[in-house]
């Protein structure tokens, strides 16, 4: 039963040849083993469920689908700790939306995964729970920030997650372990009770086996919520993908993001699936994003901004840890110098910085005039063409402690994926085969509020190019 696909197992429970409590157990135990390993498993989980939901199975599409939940999503009374020292214990009196909406619909939360210390990190090495590793070789990387909710689906440890991507949080961690990751549209999934990172860039999605899941996951999560003011109402209903083929589809590739910077072997398996894309009966042609090279710039900038306005609010009075100290001003300052790690400390001083007087105009104003240039970019390219296609990520999988001391060639991890945060659109990210026997990950992004036609493109290409990833089963 492990090897059924999140829509499978739903579909086995409701016909009754399969109990859900039997299947939250099975995948319950093997996380508890993980957890119990510590950092020589694969530390996923910041928290396993201690027994099956009790009594008769949920009601609903998703009844009796355990759940693995990105450790920023509040779970009332779940500890909630965005990977911080700083949340550590804090157990939230209300649970997330995007949450709320996938148990509502009859899942169970099995566990909270690991993940760099508010979403920030490329690597998940910036946890303050220590690393996770790749279940295709434990001493790589699973990527980041959601790379606990990577390496459970992909080595079998849950059936599949929710992640948040910022700047490529679900789609890089999904590229490097193999598995599908799909960011939506900025605003079709409320904010609520996920621990801000960068509120105009921050959005939740499901991290699945396939593309079939992220659809049944997303289907669920997508609408208005009052509680989230950038949340909009999902303008049509998500359908499950079916297209087969991809006739008729125009697909661009821009060279800005598939040239310079991206490793041989993630070149080739990409030129792989634009072949396997023209065999299903899609045109492929170039396109341009001329400014998509200073996304990351203008990213390292926006993103640091909005995090050290958001992080202001840990400073030991109304959440979590509290340093011990003399007076009020020692105490915060010891309680975000003691809770808070290197990257988390990093971000806050670039953007305290940037939006400093006399300095505002000068990094933050001109980061929007890009992040503008970006959209139209887009804009421009989807009168063009109906997707775009590039890589996910510029490497595979890269050895824990590679980069930790390097934050410009960590950042450069994110180079692929930033564009589109900054401009709202959605992608997905499905895995294209292999270099050097490690997951190379294909990305395909749409116009805002595209998932279904996303989701069905993406759906034709997984099944041609039948990417296995039992290797990475634990
Ligand atoms: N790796 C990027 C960063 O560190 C993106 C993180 C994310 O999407 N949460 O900011």
């Amino acid at each position: 039963m492990l090897e059924l696909s999140a829509l499978a197992a739903a579909d086995a429970i409701r016909d009754g040849v399969l109990s859900g409590s039997e299947l939250f157990e099975a995948y319950r135990e093997r996380a508890a083993a993980d957890a119990a390993a510590g950092e020589s498993g694969l530390n996923c989980f910041t928290w396993v469920a201690e027994q099956a939901p009790s009594g008769e199975p949920r009601e609903g599409p998703l009844g009796g689908l355990p759940l693995a939940v990105k450790d920023l999503f509040c779970t009332e009374g779940v500890p909630s700790q965005a990977g911080s020292r700083i949340l550590e214990g804090y157990l939230p009196p209300y649970t997330a939306t995007a949450v709320r909406r996938l148990t509502d619909a009859g899942a169970s939360v099995l566990a909270k995964t690991n993940q760099d210390e508010f979403a920030m990190g490329s690597s998940n090495e910036n946890s303050g729970y220590g690393p996770v590793r790749n279940p295709w070789d434990r001493a790589r990387v699973p990527g980041g920030s959601s790379g606990g909710s990577a390496a459970a689906v992909a080595g079998g440890l849950a059936p599949w997650a929710l992640g948040t991507d910022t700047g490529g949080s679900i789609r890089q961690p999904a590229a490097l372990c193999g598995i599908v990751g799909l960011k939506p549209t900025y605003g079709a999934v409320s904010r609520y009770g996920m621990i801000a990172f960068a509120s105009s860039l921050d959005q939740a999605g499901p991290l699945t086996r396939n593309v079939a899941d992220a659809a049944l996951a997303l289907a669920q999560m997508v609408g208005r919520d009052d509680r989230d003011a950038t949340s909009l109402e999902y303008p049509h209903a998500v359908a499950q993908p079916s297209a087969e083929r991809l006739d008729g589809l125009r697909l661009g590739v821009p060279e800005e993001l598939t040239g310079e910077g991206i490793e041989a072997g993630v070149r080739e398996a990409f030129a792989a699936a634009l072949a396997c894309a023209e065999a299903l009966g899609a045109s492929v042609e170039s396109v341009r994003l001329p400014h998509a090279p200073h996304a990351l710039s203008a990213y390292y900038v926006i993103a640091p901004a909005e995090c050290s306005s958001n992080l202001a609010r840990f400073d030991g009075v109304r959440y979590g840890m509290r340093a011990e100290a003399d007076d009020l001003l020692e105490m915060y300052t010891r309680t975000r110098h003691d809770g808070f790690g290197a990257e988390v400390k990093r971000r806050i001083m670039l953007g305290t910085y940037a939006l400093s007087s006399g300095y505002y105009d000068a990094y933050y104003g001109r980061a929007q005039r890009v992040r503008t240039k970006i959209s139209e970019d887009f804009r421009a390219a989807f009168e063009q063409v109906d997707l775009i296609l590039t890589p996910t990520a510029p490497t595979v999988a890269f050895a824990l402690g590679e980069k930790t001391g390097d934050p410009l060639a960590m950042y450069l991890n994110d180079f692929c994926t930033v564009p589109m945060s900054l401009a709202g659109v959605p992608a997905i990210s499905i895995p294209c085969g292999l270099s050097a026997g490690l997951p190379v990950g294909l990305q395909i992004v749409g116009p805002a509020f595209s998932e279904n036609r996303l989701l069905d493109a993406a759906h034709a290409l997984e099944g041609a190019l039948a990417f296995d990833g039992s290797a990475a089963r634990v």
